[in-house]
């Protein structure tokens, strides 16, 4: 977890600045891309049979924690690999706002205390 010693409008600002961010993301999808290479079925007269092996793109992912590939038709791996990308930074951005809001949860109890006793009102 990322530690965030600061105040708790510092912390809130961090976080809007990761929104903003957030409403930049485009499509996405789980999974990540794996290269493949493999022979095909015309054993006789395909430079696979003799060691050139067709190489495709499959999307890996997971369903109920069974892995699960798809083939990636070759016009669409730059689309798909953006969409990995994608799906990455969306899932990076969630953590930090989510540990952000950690952040502020704590940092507001720490704050209001020193408050409470800089007024000479603290009591427990
Ligand atoms: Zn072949």
């Amino acid at each position: 977890m990322v530690r965030f010693n600061k105040n708790v409008r510092f912390l809130s600002r961090q976080r809007e600045a990761r929104l903003k961010r957030l409403k930049g993301i485009g499509p996405f999808i789980t999974g990540s891309m794996v290269k493949i290479a493999h022979t095909c079925g015309n054993k006789e007269h395909c430079k696979c049979s003799r060691g050139e092996k067709h190489e495709n793109y499959y999307l890996t992912y997971k369903v109920k924690n069974k892995t699960r590939t798809k083939y990636i038709p070759v016009d669409m791996e730059g689309d798909v690999r953006e969409w990995t990308w994608e799906y990455k930074r969306l899932k990076g951005l969630m953590k930090e706002i989510s540990e952000l809001g950690f952040a502020i949860l704590k940092q507001y109890g720490v704050e209001k205390k020193a408050l409470r006793i800089r007024k000479g009102r603290y009591e427990r």
